[in-house]
């Protein structure tokens, strides 16, 4: 997940090669990458290690799910914007969309904690009644964690869940022709972010700031989209539009287009950009923490995902089209003119 309070200030490097390279280099992904390259697992019922949204491992016809996100304070929350209830509910939520965008069932989860020693009691409790509200709602129990002193608070999710071994949606599955769709509206939580720090305390859109504190999981799409396998490929938007499709289509070996005008914007989104950016796209297309769904699916799917978006009075927006590898990645204009970002999305180590 993207990191969207102050900017740490970090010049690690890496020796490769006997050469010293520096995190800001690489960025985030080309250390995922590295390290992917540097552990390559032996084990035969691993079925996905590192490169989705979640690591699976064959159990029978089930398989395991498991995937972890870390929130740092002062990296990705700062406690002037964001409560301790909502801090406990975006921590699940967060996690969920990962399962989500497998397609799978969320099941158990540990939580560890690093927390600095003058923080209340009330905080921790508080904290802990906003994480229940989210497990009790998705039925997921919390089964352990760990807790430590540290120096600023840290929260970091393992949850475990389980899915259906042919019905899970990978990042590698996408095929040329299939098109490309999106869940919900773009650019709400990263807008409502601007608007909180820009803004403060005082009063703002209610609905951009809500999807920034307090992200719905795609739980039930995700398994829906699975369960008919309607979709070749799913990943959920956590980091933002681009930057996640650049994912999906690196793991599916394949380009795509979007169409800029097709990107669903809400309307409360549209009433607030003015306020910080004359184009409404660019925060829409890269700002992260959306947690929608992303995926492809054959183009005589289309109906189908019609239906199911009524019937879960979820929008799904037929945003562009996979192409062959050779074709790249690129962002259609209303005007027919083609472009493609020079800023992808949120990277750790490259947003400073
Ligand atoms: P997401 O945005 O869905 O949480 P990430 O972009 O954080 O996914 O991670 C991409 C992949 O890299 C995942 O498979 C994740 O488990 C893996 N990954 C991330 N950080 C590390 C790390 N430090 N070591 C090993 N694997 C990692
Ligand atoms: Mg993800």
């Amino acid at each position: 997940m993207p990191a969207c309070g102050r900017q740490a200030l970090c010049e690690f490097g890496i020796l490769l090669e006997g050469q010293m390279i520096s995190l800001r280099e690489i960025g985030e992904f080309g250390l995922i990458h590295r390290i992917r390259k540097w552990m390559t697992p032996s084990d035969s019922a691993l079925v996905q290690g590192i490169g989705d949204d979640v690591a699976v491992i064959e159990m029978g016809s089930q398989s395991l799910l498991i995937t972890t996100d870390i929130l740092i304070e002062g990296i990705h929350f700062d406690q002037s914007w964001i409560d301790p209830y909502h801090l406990g509910k975006k921590a699940l939520a967060v996690n969920l969309s990962d399962i989500a965008a497998m397609g799978g069932i969320p099941k158990y989860f540990l939580i560890s904690l690093g927390l600095p020693k003058n923080i209340p009691l009330s905080f921790i409790s508080s904290f802990y009644r906003g994480l229940k509200e989210r497990a009790k709602q998705f039925h997921v129990d919390l089964i352990g964690g760990d807790t430590s002193l540290s120096q600023k608070l840290i929260i970091n999710i393992c949850l475990l869940g389980e899915g259906k071994k042919e019905n899970l949606l990978y990042r590698s599955g996408a095929k040329v022709g299939n098109n490309l769709y999106v869940s919900g509206t773009l650019g709400d939580s990263a807008l409502g972010l601007k608007l909180l720090q820009k803004r403060g305390n005082r009063r703002g859109p209610r609905e951009l700031i809500e999807k920034h504190l307090s992200p719905y999981p795609r739980i039930q799409l995700g398994q829906a989209i699975a369960k008919h396998r309607w979709a070749t490929s799913m990943i959920d938007v956590s980091d933002g539009l681009l930057i996640d499709t650049s994912h999906l289509l690196e793991e599916s070996g394949v380009g795509a287009r979007i169409w800029e005008d097709r990107i669903p914007l809400s309307k409360s989104y549209r009433k607030w950009i003015p306020s910080v950016s004359k184009d409404p796209y660019p925060i829409a297309l890269s700002g992260g923490e959306d947690y929608e769904l992303l995926f492809t699916a054959p183009p005589e799917m289309k109906h189908r995902l019609s239906s199911l978006a009524l019937s879960l009075k979820t929008p799904i927006t037929y945003i562009g089209e996979i192409l062959p590898k050779k074709e790249g990645f690129h962002i259609v204009r209303k005007d027919g003119k083609k472009y493609l970002p020079s800023r992808f999305g949120f990277d750790h180590f490259r947003s400073w």
